[in-house]
């Protein structure tokens, strides 16, 4: 690989697309512009495999255009995992677009991103992430039919969270099943980190399992909020990494599980539904194994948003929502025992899957 014999600066230099750490063999990566609305947005497609690259939109406020395009790479390249190992003829994409939210975001420049969207005449998808909402996707699809996450009403398959949940609350028990032999939580400590549209519904399900669930965020009204509504403990220490726990949960950002939390985590399990939770997946998985934590691959467990959103693609219901996403149990234990035959990690398990699926799909394609 380039990276081998490269240093950061002679990459920055001699190859600064290809050459990125991130960019791992991509099919194609779309940089977008226009100047009337201030669309600035890359479209990262990573594989096509196993059929059009689905994946969401995140606007955020980079601080360098590196950040989001290193950011585009990374998402992209999770989803290819996600829908290869959940099963689903997806491919993996991902859509950043640099600028914030709360006050850059206009209907103008989110169908002018739609536009872009459309040329790539369905090779690509996209859905809600970060800094999107469901009526953003409406005003997607005024221009282009490729886009997932839209509103019921308009004939989508409503607020994916609820299902990505409920995904990574099947990953977490298929965790717990493998870690103490059996699959319940009640009286288990889980720290919730991050309570948004994801987390808050993972307190739900936690505590109605009798589970002592403590929470964690940044934003200290929706603390109150949730703590009130579901009776749970609110964390007031000074570092998060360092609670008494027994199942850490990151559902905030991604890389938390790195050099500095790794050594001061007491969790025995990770199971949450934040991306890319690793900051380097090839160290930080294999420091987990070696500390005896069971690590449920984010991209393995937090597949019911996509799921949810496919089903807006293929047409079927609820009930088939709701199975599919149960089945993240099975996958989860079966990578778990996996990894543990062959001595690899779970991460490198849900990755070997991922890539036969994939590998198989070429190859039939090809005959
Ligand atoms: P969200 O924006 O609704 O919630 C995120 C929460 O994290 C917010 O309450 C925010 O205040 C909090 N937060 C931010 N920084 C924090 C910090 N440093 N410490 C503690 N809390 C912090 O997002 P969401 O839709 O709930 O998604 C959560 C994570 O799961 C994201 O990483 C997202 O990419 C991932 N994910 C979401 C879905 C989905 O269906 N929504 C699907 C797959 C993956």
């Amino acid at each position: 690989m380039v990276t081998d014999v490269l240093t950061a600066n002679q990459l920055k230099k001699e190859a600064p697309v290809f050459g990125q750490m991130s960019f791992d063999n991509h099919e194609q990566v779309v940089f977008c512009h226009d100047k009337d609305t201030g669309l600035k947005a890359i479209i990262g497609v990573h594989n096509t495999v196993l059929g059009p690259a689905l994946g969401g939109t995140r606007m955020y406020n980079y601080s360098t255009e590196w950040d989001a395009l290193n950011d585009v790479l990374r998402l992209s390249r999770g989803m290819t995992y996600k829908s290869a190992i959940t099963g689903l003829n997806l491919g993996g994409g991902k859509a950043v677009i640099i600028g914030d939210a709360k006050t850059q975001k206009t209907p103008e420049l989110m169908k002018r991103f739609g536009e872009f969207v459309h040329t790539l005449g369905g090779k690509y998808y996209t859905a809600e992430d970060v800094g999107m909402e469901t009526s953003d996707m409406d005003t997607v699809r005024e221009v282009t039919p490729y886009v997932t996450g839209i509103s019921e009403s308009k004939g989508g398959a409503g607020n994916p969270s609820p299902v990505t949940a409920y995904g990574v609350y099947m990953g977490m028990k298929a965790a717990a099943e493998f870690k103490y032999g059996t699959n319940k939580l009640d009286g288990k400590r889980v720290l919730v980190q991050g309570i948004g549209h994801v987390g808050e519904e993972l307190v739900r399900l936690t505590a109605e399992e009798g589970a002592k669930v403590v929470i964690s965020d940044i934003n200290e009204e929706r603390l109150n909020e949730v703590s009130t509504k579901y009776g749970v403990e609110i964390y007031r220490g000074e570092d998060v990494y360092t609670a008494d726990m027994d199942i850490y949960a990151p559902c905030a950002l991604g890389a938390t599980v790195n050099d500095a939390t790794i050594n001061k985590l007491k969790a025995q399990i990770i199971a949450g539904a934040a991306n890319n939770q690793l900051a380097n997946e090839n160290i930080h998985g294999a420091l987990l194994q070696q500390k005896g934590i069971v690590y449920a691959p984010d991209f393995l467990i937090n597949a019911g948003g996509i799921i949810n959103v496919y089903a807006e693609i293929e047409g079927y219901g609820r009930d088939e929502i709701m199975k599919r996403t149960e089945n993240i149990y099975n996958t989860t234990l079966d990578i778990f025992n996996k990894a543990k035959e062959e001595g690899i990690t779970t991460h490198a398990a849900s990755l070997r899957k991922a890539e036969e699926r994939i590998a198989e799909r070429k190859k039939a394609n090809l005959q």
